[in-house]
């Protein structure tokens, strides 16, 4: 390595110390809502990058500029943190990341790393692909619950297995031990599973199955948007990698597509690539994600960490809500079913309480101890099948009926003709989603008004 090369990594490994040990000595020490409110964005980068600005910076550039062919060779052979062009990272996008590892790591004390992406899908296509890594006809597989977002069952079952010939084993009942192990062999890569999931609200016993993995030597992901880390921080249970559509409940505003992927770093994996394993959020955003091009726009990037600040508030609000939601359509004489974890009736409540806590409750004025919370989505069949549920959905009034979920407005859809209906029915079966279930995201209006809103258009069904 020639000297003046060598200068720039020195200079770039004294800046990342400084980094981390402002990290390690200030940031981590801080509770959830403070990380969530500043992340790494410190007074002296603001005074002395920024102009003092109090918001992290939109770099909407779509390269980096070096001084000399050294620092390019230095930074494009990645040997010094670099952003180089947007498409592989960005300053804004660091903002983000650093905050939502440090949100999923939170009081874990596992070291994590995060990647940003284009979507949700787009950061769980960069996150799979490498750890589905085949040469010369080798086979490979990989372990899912059924009870997945329709998108993703999409990538799974369509892009991977019927396209590229890469079997996925679906798991019908996450909390059967004996099923997950029923499917695990040596060529299988990883084991997959979203909690809750969406809309069926299941859930299972997710540090049961991390071990099993494990004592496969196999990494486990987790799907977490819809608990968000206010509510759990799988890789506490054991997960090695945390996935998020960041565009749903992450982001309550509705101006964004995002996602993003967190994994503890020195990971489980038996892929022969130290890499890979040592920071697997790192390599994503060094190389699928770069290849494949989901590339997260800076504009977008802090538009949703305006949003995370306020995450553990909204989070305990909205559960709230959907608490008082659940149990109004529980006891409604046109309701057949509801499903919401927090409901005693719900097969799997206990299971729930186990896992789902709002983050420092214990430090809460208002609580001062731990408490349950169960996140802002529920799901319910009216009596009389899927044309009440068409009557329901069609007499509402203020709710959206649209295919989003996690907005601070309430909205609501039909799964089998919207976000699963290119899953086919036999998916539908597996994943436990009936034709009639109405999928309900409650938002930040006044509990009265969705609950009158609902009421009304129930009364309009036959
Ligand atoms: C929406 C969703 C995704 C996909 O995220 P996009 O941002 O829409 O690409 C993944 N998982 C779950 C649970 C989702 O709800």
């Amino acid at each position: 390595m020639n000297e003046a090369l060598q200068k720039y990594v020195e200079k770039a490994n004294q800046v990342q110390a400084a980094r981390q040990r402002y990290i390690r000595e200030e940031v981590k020490k801080w509770r959830f809502d403070t990380i969530a409110v500043h992340g790494t964005y410190s007074v002296s980068e603001a005074i002395e990058n920024n102009q003092g600005a109090i918001i992290e910076p939109m770099f909407l550039s779509t390269a980096q500029a070096y001084r000399d062919c050294d620092e390019m060779e230095a930074a494009l052979t990645y040997q010094i943190p670099t952003w180089g062009y947007t498409r592989i990272h960005n300053p804004s996008h660091g903002y983000l990341k650093d905050t939502l590892a440090l949100l999923d790591g939170y009081n874990t004390g596992v070291e994590t790393g995060c990647f940003v992406a284009a979507s949700g899908i787009a950061a769980i296509a960069a996150t799979v692909h490498p750890l589905l890594a085949h040469k010369n006809g080798e086979t490979v597989n990989f372990v899912a619950c059924a009870q997945i977002y329709g998108g993703t069952f999409q990538l799974f079952n369509v892009r991977w297995m019927e396209e590229q010939g890469i079997e996925c084993r679906w798991v019908a009942d996450p909390n059967n031990l004996d099923e997950w192990k029923s499917k695990i062999d040596k060529n299988t890569r990883f084991l997959y599973g979203e909690l809750p999931s969406n809309p069926g609200l299941s859930f299972f016993d997710l540090k049961k199955v991390c071990d099993l993995a494990h004592e496969h030597g196999l990494p486990f992901i987790a799907d977490s948007t819809v608990a968000t880390p206010a509510l759990l921080r799988p890789i506490e249970h054991g997960a090695d990698i945390v996935v998020h559509s960041v565009t749903k409940t992450m982001s309550s505003g509705g101006l964004t597509i995002a996602g993003a992927v967190i994994a503890r770093k020195n990971m489980v994996c038996n892929i022969p690539n130290d890499a890979l394993k040592a920071d697997f959020a790192m390599y994503c955003m060094l190389w699928p994600n770069r290849d494949f091009g989901g590339s997260l726009s800076p504009l977008h990037a802090i538009l949703v960490l305006n949003e995370i600040r306020t995450l553990r508030t909204r989070i305990d609000v909205l559960s709230q809500s959907s608490m008082k939601v659940a149990k109004f359509l529980e006891q409604h004489p046109k309701v057949a079913k509801v499903n919401y974890l927090g409901l005693e009736s719900h097969k799997l409540h206990e299971l729930a309480k186990k896992y789902l806590w709002l983050v420092d409750a214990k430090y809460d004025a208002q609580y001062g101890k731990d408490i349950n919370r169960f996140g802002h989505l529920l799901s319910f069949s009216p009596k009389g099948g899927m044309p009440a549920s068409r009557q329901v959905l069609d007499g509402l009034k203020r709710i959206w009926l649209a295919t989003d979920l996690g907005r601070i407005k309430s909205s609501a859809t039909l799964p089998a003709i919207s976000t699963h209906q290119q899953m086919g029915e036999e998916a539908r079966t597996l994943a436990a989603i009936p034709g009639d279930l109405i999928r309900l995201s409650v938002g930040g209006e006044h509990p009265d008004d969705i609950i009158n809103d609902l009421d009304q258009a129930l009364s309009k069904v036959k």
